[in-house]
């Protein structure tokens, strides 16, 4: 589960986060609509403290993100502990990220073995497991450069999967890709939402929101202006900026 409360982030006077809250159930998928700048990106990366918030809390799994609390001051974790933090939240990038130097398999295992301490051999048969839940078994020992983009989003995903990860957060994770290539991405996902994977996931994709969204966050200007069921946020908006915004989308 994921909670944030009260979340404020500015870059210089640039105030973009102005008090979010959200709150994602485990097993919930929650996608994330809103205009460019809205802050989407700023507020995941907020989750797994890639951002240093300046006000309000991030939760994931119950515990404190990023902080230790004493008395009623909040102080910031060591390095180590922020990684260790790090490792229990998935994050996949617009433009996968991979190591271009390692093969499909070693980038998917490399963060287990030296983050996480688990058995090589281990890991490497998990990694060839979730490559194969990717429909990527064949490309394992390929370099990322001889994949296509659908193919290099898809280990990136497996990547993230490998940590076991208590929730996944994608950003964009389709708009990097030709039209051609973004449903076998996007099948991939959908596969996670179903087998009960805690997901937050930015998207332009407003039909993909409807499948598989529990909860649409629609921001804007660093504010959620509305939430709720797609059917209610997508079909039937409340908010004239939600209406404003899907009807620049759709
Ligand atoms: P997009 O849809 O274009 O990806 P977004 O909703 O993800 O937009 P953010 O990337 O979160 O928006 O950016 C929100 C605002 O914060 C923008 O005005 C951006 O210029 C600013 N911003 C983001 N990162 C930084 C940074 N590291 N330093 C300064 N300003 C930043
Ligand atoms: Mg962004």
């Amino acid at each position: 589960a994921i909670e944030l409360r009260g979340v404020r982030k500015s870059f210089g006077r640039n105030e973009v986060l102005s008090g979010i809250d959200l709150a994602v159930r485990p097993g919930e998928v929650t996608v994330i609509l809103g205009p460019s700048g809205s802050g989407k990106s700023t507020l995941l990366r907020t989750i797994n403290h890639l951002e240093q918030v300046d006000g309000g809390t991030v939760r994931v799994g119950g515990g404190l993100i990023g902080y230790r609390r004493k008395g009623d001051k909040l102080y910031e974790l060591h390095e180590r502990e922020i990684l260790r933090q790090r490792a229990r939240i998935g994050f996949v990038f617009q433009n996968f990220n991979l190591f271009p130097h390692l093969t499909v398999r070693e980038n998917v295992a490399l963060a287990p073995v030296a983050a996480q301490h688990r058995p090589k051999a281990e890991v490497n048969a998990e990694a060839l497991e979730l490559l194969a839940r990717v429909g990527l078994a064949d490309k394992a020992d390929e370099y990322p450069s001889r994949l296509s983009g659908g193919q290099q989003q898809r280990v990136a995903i497996a990547r993230a999967l490998a940590l076991r990860p208590e929730v996944v957060l994608f950003d964009e994770p389709t708009s990097a890709l030709d039209p051609e290539l973004v449903g076998e991405v996007l099948d991939v996902i959908q596969d996670l939402a179903r087998g009960g994977s805690t997901l937050v996931i930015v998207t332009h994709e407003i039909g993909f929101a409807r499948e598989v969204a529990d909860t649409v966050v629609l921001m804007d200007a660093g504010r959620v202006v509305e939430q709720g069921p797609p059917a209610q946020v997508l079909d039937n908006p409340s908010h004239p900026r939600t209406k404003a915004f899907l009807a620049h989308v759709l």
